[in-house]
């Protein structure tokens, strides 16, 4: 018993996605574990090193083969950089002074990691990621842990130092038990996209990561943002019973999913879901929710070279709008910006982007931009219950001149002959001063993002694992806010929703609810559990 009390190690995180997981450890190709002491002479480390460069540059090449054009240009970058002398020298100094293989070349690469994470321009900042794709691919070469999710045991939790949201998004998280990071935020994108799955994730762990080994049962509490490995086999069967009476009480929150949501006391609570994605909507029954509550657009600017048309866009509003089958469905114009760049149209090197042209203000800017997607949206608004959102409003004036230029778009669509609707504008309430003034706005609907408003009310960045104990939902100058915002809606009869996270886990939820909320949106992933929640709370008949 003693023996197996000094090896079991408990570490401890945040919580940024709640679960609980027993499965095997999965160390992703970015920690360097153990391997820091030279096995060879440094002439062996160092031969070891540029043959895994070697490796790492051919496979490179071979996916360049079939990745596209935009794929390959940016594998033919990463190619360019492998070859260049600069990038390795540091590491084989290193070498020559003692370090292994690994270590050397994952110090230098750190260090030039670190250099462009501090540059004030965007096109370097992205460069980071493309160094740390490189640091990875040759570690994993060198230590055999693994880079992606090659290899991992179904239901394993993976665990990295870090991960970027394109690399998160490379993993089969079908097969995987769940996330646990050294670093990040439970604000962070990443920690957002895990939550949208309903997979389990604990953050901020610490070095102590390095101590488990690839293939050990741990146990990942996520909901306690904990850890633990080296249990013994009782322990271990305890913990897997638990998991398996959560899956049992998830399986009987899964029946709720058809119904509509009414509280305990029998009163309707709005649920609708967040769509990052539409490729998403293929797993979501239509039937299980009362609409989208929130179209993040972004996705159609991600990753790509040139600007989404008219066209593309209308194609893509029109399959929310048939999915939806007469449900109310809420697009939100382009949030660029912020945590959120979008090379060639957000602003390279602003001193601090979230208080920056941001959400609305950059579409104002952009005109050209906003043109578009306000064309395209006014082509489908005939095709069902369309409303349309503008992120980061922060005065009226600003909301006016949006609803100025949709109705523009609008009677230009018709003029071309194209039977346009009359969608309903309504506006994100993310920014303090218009959560204070709400009364001042010409909205027809409102829609809480607490996701920012938080990070605003609060002075803590919304992706700082810093001062992630300060970015707190429940700080009671965030939920009086909520509750003004509530209250106008109960007084004017306009809809409040909530769509950010705060809907999405039981304790924010029931604060909402505790706010006046009476309409809330989140990921799929969290609908069942949500409407649970609901069902399970008392409010005044
Ligand atoms: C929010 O801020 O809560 C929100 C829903 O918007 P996003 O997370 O996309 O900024
Ligand atoms: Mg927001």
């Amino acid at each position: 018993m003693a023996e197996t009390e000094r090896q079991i190690l408990r570490l401890e995180g945040k919580r940024a996605s709640g679960g609980l997981v027993v499965g095997p450890a999965h160390l992703l190709g970015d920690i360097i574990v153990r391997d820091q002491t030279p096995a060879g002479t440094s002439d062996d480390e160092i031969s070891k090193l540029r043959s895994a460069i070697a490796t790492a540059s051919e496979a490179l090449e071979t996916l360049a083969g079939t990745s596209g054009d935009m794929g390959g240009e940016i594998l033919g970058f990463q190619i360019a950089l492998l070859e260049d002398d600069a990038l390795i020298e540091p590491a084989v100094a290193e070498i020559e002074a003692g370090a292994s293989a690994a270590k050397g070349w994952r110090d230098a690469l750190d260090e030039q990691i670190a250099d462009y994470d501090a540059s004030d321009d965007d096109y370097f900042r992205a460069r980071a990621e493309d160094l740390t794709d490189l640091r990875d691919r040759v570690l994993s070469i060198l230590t055999g842990a693994d880079f992606g999710d090659g290899g991992m045991p179904d239901g394993a939790v993976l665990i990295g130092r870090e991960l970027t949201p394109s690399r998160f998004l490379a993993v089969d998280w079908h097969r995987a038990g769940g996330l646990a990071l050294a670093g990040g935020s439970p604000s962070s994108h990443v920690a957002m996209l895990a939550r949208a799955r309903g997979l389990a994730m604990a953050v901020g762990l610490g070095d102590g990561i390095s101590a488990l080994h690839s293939g050990e049962p741990v146990v990942l509490d996520a909901d306690a943002g904990r850890v633990i490995s080296g249990l013994g086999q009782d322990a271990l069967e305890q913990a897997r019973r638990d998991v398996a009476a959560r899956a049992r009480q998830a399986e009987d929150a899964k029946r709720l999913l058809p119904l509509p949501a009414t509280t305990r006391s029998g009163q309707r609570v709005i649920t609708t879901v967040n769509v990052d994605d539409p490729a998403s909507l293929s797993e979501v029954p239509v039937g299980h929710s009362d609409g989208i509550g929130l179209t993040r657009t972004e996705f159609l600017f991600h990753d790509r070279a040139d600007l989404p048309d008219e066209e593309e866009q209308a194609a893509v509003y029109r399959r929310l709008l048939d999915w939806a089958d007469g449900r109310p469905v809420t697009i939100r114009t382009l949030d660029a910006g912020g945590d959120k760049p979008i090379p060639g149209l957000t602003l390279d090197g602003e001193g601090n982007p979230f208080l920056g042209l941001r959400g609305l203000r950059l579409s104002l800017a952009r005109s050209d931009v906003f043109e578009v997607q306000l064309r395209a949206l006014a082509r489908v608004s005939v095709h069902g219950n369309l409303k349309i959102m503008f992120p980061m409003v922060t005065a009226p004036w600003e909301l006016d001149r949006a609803r100025e230029l949709m109705e523009a778009a609008l009677a230009a669509v018709s003029k071309e002959g194209v039977t346009v609707g009359e969608p309903a504008i309504g506006m994100m309430v993310e920014v303090p001063a218009a959560a204070i003034e709400i009364e001042r706005f010409d909205a027809d609907f409102f829609s809480i993002g607490s996701n920012d408003l938080i990070q605003y009310v609060t002075a803590s960045s919304r992706d700082s694992a810093e001062v992630s104990d300060l970015y707190d939902p429940l700080n009671p100058a965030v939920l009086r806010l909520i509750t003004r915002i509530a209250d106008h809606g109960l007084k004017t009869g306009k809809e409040v929703s909530v769509c950010g996270d705060m809907a999405a886990e039981a304790t924010t939820l029931k604060a909402l609810l505790d706010c006046g909320v009476r309409s809330v949106s989140m990921g799929y992933a969290a609908l069942a559990q949500a409407k649970a929640t609901i069902a399970d709370y008392v409010t005044e008949p």
